[in-house]
């Protein structure tokens, strides 16, 4: 569970995020939704502790910058952080003793194998083509099986099969009971989702269950809360 009460963050004078609660539960796909400038990448990097704010983060329980948050906490950011210079496998290795994973090789080649990276194994990082890098990163973020996860912009740079294989494992991973937070500004691709929160001018201007959009779309609710933006 990821767990947001009273998160406020400012630049300056400017509130970039306005007294925000929400929270993603178990078992289901929470989605972020907002324009463009809504504050959800400031919102994002306050739950993976990458930026001061105030108000409360918890991750399964934990405060988000202790270590038995980050032990539950996969992070799938929009732009991936990899090593040049080390190898796909390298980098499987390098986290999994990182997060001391008992049996993170068998674990990486479940993913390695669906995201179809096999024949990439022995190439470096900076030999990868964007989707791959972004492939090899949700690889890594699963690794240490997650109990929250948060992603980030996962449609972007990816191709359309691709985009099924990543919504495929994020179906898997819900009926594992994993709470996913997925931030995205491409309403139109997204098939699997439970619950929604739309985001506007930092502030959160509507949430919605799936069972409860009756007639409308989530595009259409998205327009009427956002001013058509
Ligand atoms: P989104 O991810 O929804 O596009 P952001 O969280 O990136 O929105 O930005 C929210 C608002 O905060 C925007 O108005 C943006 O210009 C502002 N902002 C973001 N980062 C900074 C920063 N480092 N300094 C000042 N203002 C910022």
């Amino acid at each position: 569970m990821i767990n947001l009460e009273k998160v406020t963050k400012k630049y300056g004078k400017f509130k970039a995020v306005d007294n925000v609660s929400m929270e993603a539960l178990p078992g289901k796909i929470t989605v972020l939704l907002g324009p463009n400038g809504a504050g959800k990448s400031t919102i994002i990097k306050s739950i993976a502790n990458l930026l001061e704010f105030d108000g409360n983060i918890e991750i399964c329980g934990y405060k988000n910058d202790t270590l038995e948050a980050k032990k539950n906490f996969g992070y799938i950011p929009e732009v991936p952080v990899l090593f040049d210079l080390l190898t796909v496998d390298e980098h499987i290795d390098f986290i999994g003793s990182a997060y001391k994973i008992d049996n993170y090789k068998d674990i990486a080649d479940e993913y390695i194998k669906l995201f179809k990276l096999v024949k990439k194994r022995k190439s470096l990082a900076k030999e990868l083509s964007k989707g791959m890098k972004q492939k090899l990163s949700m690889v890594l973020s699963l690794m240490i099986q997650p109990k929250a996860l948060l992603v980030d912009e996962p449609m972007i740079g990816l191709d359309p099969a691709s985009i099924e294989d990543t919504f495929k494992i994020l179906h898997k991973l819900r009926e594992d009971g994993c709470a996913i937070l997925m931030s995205t500004h491409i309403i139109d691709m997204l098939h699997e989702w439970d619950e929604a929160y739309i985001l506007h001018h930092g502030k959160v201007v509507h949430y919605v269950r799936r069972e409860e959009l009756g007639e409308n779309t989530l595009k259409d609710i998205f327009f009427t809360y956002t001013d058509g933006e």
